[in-house]
């Protein structure tokens, strides 16, 4: 397919792919060849190209370095056995960069344009979606101010970009957490509904406190008592306690809402396993791990699909999960989710965009 009418293109002279080692990927750390742009001026969206991903002039004053007008996404491409490129619940991602623009007073991106970029930027790349089970294409689009302006006000003008990353099977480790009581991700009014730049920037601290003692990531509680979990950052959690599976509600401005979340959440109902979307108290956390009640911890994020949590610290002690049996609930989804994404199961609720 011929790149979009509407998308100038500049071909790269020396592809990357030759000296490119599939076999050794490092998450973020290859760039494939092409990139997506499209700049917003005088109130509309233009000049959209793919050229070769490079470097980019921006001026000292760009709005963006001072006041942190930035958001973005994150989604997967899978390569099918037969070849064939298939996306993870893209217009999903469209429509969520959408609403955490509305949310940072920056323009909406249409739902369209985002699905032509990206049908155009991946045909074009698609020799840089990895075939290897479990690897994927890691596509990242993302928004930010463009003005030269040091006033404080919503910029005027904006750029909106696609680039993509070839990413190796994602570590299956199961991760440890620390309850977060102190530092806040997100408080109700604020931004952590958004997928914004700066709640990444503001969460670095606290974890990286928790990476010192030894966790692999936080689990955030709200931001007025910290007594209920809320998520764990880059990824929304679940629990099953009791047979019954927990997630903490979307819908207060807390919580990001996740397109993986949303995807085991159907899966649940589609099984008829019992689920409670409410937040889970830190009381009952600690509780149900005293008691052995707690049967899975799980965290659901588009990087590793379903991260299976094994240790959890809070209130000063450290709980351990056994490590769940072949059956349970969170190792059914993420087989099930995996065979979906590689076009190994039947696609039934159309979440795969062929390119
Ligand atoms: C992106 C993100 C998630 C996971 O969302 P997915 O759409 O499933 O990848 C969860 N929490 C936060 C804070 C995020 O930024």
């Amino acid at each position: 397919m011929p790149c979009s009418p509407n998308i100038s293109l500049t071909k790269s002279s020396h592809s990357k792919l030759s000296e490119t080692d599939f076999s050794s990927l490092v998450f973020g750390k290859v760039i494939s060849d092409h990139m997506f742009i499209a700049d917003y001026q005088n109130g509309a969206w233009g000049d959209f190209r793919i050229v070769p991903y490079g470097p980019m002039d921006i001026y000292p004053g760009n709005a963006t370095l001072h006041y942190g007008q930035a958001i973005f996404e994150g989604m997967k491409a899978y390569k099918t056995k037969k070849g064939d490129v298939l996306v993870f619940r893209a217009e999903s991602n469209a429509r969520r960069l959408n609403e955490s623009a509305k949310r940072m007073c920056m323009p909406e991106f249409p739902e369209q344009h985002f699905i032509e970029a990206l049908r155009s930027l991946l045909d074009l790349d698609r020799e840089w979606v990895p075939q290897e089970k479990g690897s994927s294409l890691y596509i990242r689009p993302f928004m930010f101010a463009m003005d030269n302006y040091l006033g404080v006000r919503p910029s005027e003008s904006y750029r909106f970009m696609i680039f993509t990353s070839p990413v190796g099977a994602y570590y299956t480790k199961p991760v440890s957490v620390k309850v977060e009581t102190n530092y806040t991700r997100a408080t109700e009014g604020g931004t952590g509904e958004a997928k914004a730049a700066g709640n990444y920037a503001a969460s670095l601290y606290p974890a990286q406190l928790a990476q010192q003692e030894g966790y692999d990531q936080l689990l955030w509680t709200d931001g007025k008592t910290h007594s209920q979990i809320e998520e764990s950052g880059t990824m929304n959690v679940m629990f099953k306690i009791k047979g019954t599976l927990i997630t903490a509600p979307t819908g207060k401005g807390t919580i990001l809402k996740g397109i993986t979340r949303k995807s085991v959440i159907q899966l649940a109902k589609d099984w008829g396993q019992k689920l409670e979307e409410r937040f889970l108290t830190v009381a009952e956390l600690q509780e149900s791990l005293e008691n052995g009640t707690m049967e899975e911890a799980f965290g659901v994020g588009t990087a590793a699909t379903i991260a299976f949590i094994h240790k959890i610290h809070v209130n000063g002690k450290d709980y351990f999960l056994p490590e769940s049996a072949a059956d349970a609930f969170s190792k059914h989804a993420l087989k099930t989710l995996d065979g979906i994404k590689y076009g190994e199961l039947q696609d039934t609720h159309h979440w795969m965009l062929s390119i």
